[in-house]
């Protein structure tokens, strides 16, 4: 049974038009005026909304095992949380332990993401270096069709790789057709701050953000880009949280090094006022990495991304909720790093952005959809309204409200970072696989629904095109 949205503005990155969208089954087939529909179709009205290409979220961690406990959201919780504020696909961090096969690491991810509600693709983490590393990192991208790879310049003794490391694996990625993204932050200045921090009896998650300054994070995006210029790999440097280390995205774009930046929707919108707070609950709640910062950097990223330098807005989301948090009740840097996001990423976009006038409706399915669909290698199957990309629709009011809260939000966890902020802007149904997975407040996801998204290296479907 196919699903005619009509009555709506269509709006993609590059266009905006009056038009009805017709899916059938999982593709949509036609755009246009008077479409003919069979009998049975399924009617959204889409009157005084746009019907805008499904969000993409390429930084999540479902079901993650981190800092000795395990996120809150898993792949079902979590891809439908995205539904209901509009996202259609996410690219989930696939982390294998340090040391084990990233086929095993590949195949662990798989299973979980069994039970999706939504598209879903992966990046896998490279976390040490080594022949079998290399062999499969060929497999990964050509057997599996994940093009991407994360590393993680923090957290000494899990997760952190050493330059070494980092020069042979984007070598290798370049030589694959895929892309390296990368956590800017040097985790050896982390440990001796918290360290530090910790014998002058800073315990509190106030803390946090005193062991993560600016610093770490602008000399590991510095050497990070420096790195990838070095071995000529696109790079993608996720959650930038401050000026300095946009700068240097910037500097490095203008110079022609193909460096793309990535946002969050929490470092947006939120300030590290928030680590003041005397209630360890409260300021706990806020610790995630880098950490938020002073109120002149949120206005920076908003700068960014009206200019372009920021392509991809993310949500890095991973939720723990208090009982979790308080694993480091007296040492901050116990405190499971993360916050939760997914659901809300797109209104906090449209609510600072589009109705600020920062953003116009195109540019912000750009920074929403469109843009990663591209970095990522899924355009246009993902990421466009057009006959012949997949049925994933959100149509959108632009002019309805919400008040975030953890009483009502879709997220396994219980507190928001955004709780009692007020968004307008927010989907009125969202289609996905071609099923209307969301319609006017009520979340019909449906657990297992979801498919892995195979992507090509680049160049391959060039060269397959032009042989
Ligand atoms: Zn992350």
């Amino acid at each position: 049974m196919g699903i005619l949205i009509k009555n709506g503005t269509v709006v993609n990155a590059h266009q905006t038009l009056s038009a009805d969208v017709y899916c059938d089954a999982d593709k949509i087939t036609a755009i246009g005026k008077d479409l003919e529909v069979p009998a049975g179709t399924q009617i959204i009205d889409a009157d005084g909304k746009l019907v805008m290409p499904g969000g993409i979220d390429p930084h999540t961690h479902f079901e993650l095992l981190f800092m000795g406990t395990v996120s809150r959201d898993d792949f079902f919780s979590g891809t439908a949380a995205g539904l209901a504020g509009g996202t259609t696909t996410t690219i989930d961090m696939c982390i294998p332990d340090p040391g084990q096969s990233l086929l095993e690491g590949v195949s662990v991810w798989k299973q979980r993401a069994e039970k999706a509600a939504a598209d879903y693709s992966f990046h896998v983490a490279v976390s040490s270096w080594s022949t079998r590393v290399s062999e499969e990192m060929g497999e990964v991208v050509k057997t599996h069709g994940i093009p991407s790879f994360k590393h993680f310049m923090a957290y000494k003794g899990a997760y952190m790789v050493d330059d070494e490391a980092m020069l042979h694996s984007f070598a290798r990625a370049r030589e694959l057709g895929a892309i390296v993204n990368v956590h800017c932050e040097n985790g050896d200045a982390v440990a001796y701050l918290q360290a530090d921090l910790l014998r002058r009896g800073v315990t509190g998650p106030e803390g946090h953000p005193l062991s993560r300054p600016i610093e770490v994070e602008a000399e590991a995006t510095n050497r990070v880009i420096s790195i990838a210029q070095i071995t000529k790999t696109p790079l993608y440097i996720v959650h930038v949280s401050c000026k300095e280390a946009l700068e240097a995205v910037s500097r490095a774009r203008l110079s022609g090094q193909k460096v793309y930046a990535e946002a969050l929707g929490a470092h947006l919108t939120i300030d590290d006022s928030v680590y003041k707070s005397a209630d360890f609950d409260e300021a706990a709640g806020f610790v995630m990495s880098p950490p938020f910062r002073s109120k002149g950097h949120c206005q920076a990223l908003w700068n960014g991304l009206q200019a372009g330098h920021i392509q991809v807005v993310a949500s890095d989301h991973v939720t723990f909720n208090k009982e979790q948090k308080r694993m480091g009740r007296d040492n901050f840097a116990a405190i499971p790093n993360g916050t939760g996001g997914i659901e809300d990423r797109m209104s906090l976009v449209w609510d600072g952005g589009v109705r600020r006038g920062l953003l116009s409706p195109e540019e912000f399915v750009a920074v929403t959809s469109a843009n990663a669909a591209k970095i990522y290698n899924m355009w246009p199957r993902k990421g466009l309204v057009a006959p012949g990309a997949d049925a994933d629709i959100v149509v959108w009011d632009p002019h309805a409200s919400k008040t975030i809260s953890a009483k009502t939000h879709n997220h396994a966890t219980d507190f928001s970072i955004f709780e009692g902020r007020t968004v307008t802007g927010i989907p009125s149904a969202t289609v996905a696989r071609g099923r209307i997975a969301y319609l006017n407040g009520q979340l019909r996801a449906e657990r297992g629904a979801g498919r892995l998204v195979k992507r090509y290296a680049f160049g391959v479907a060039y060269a397959a095109n032009h042989a």
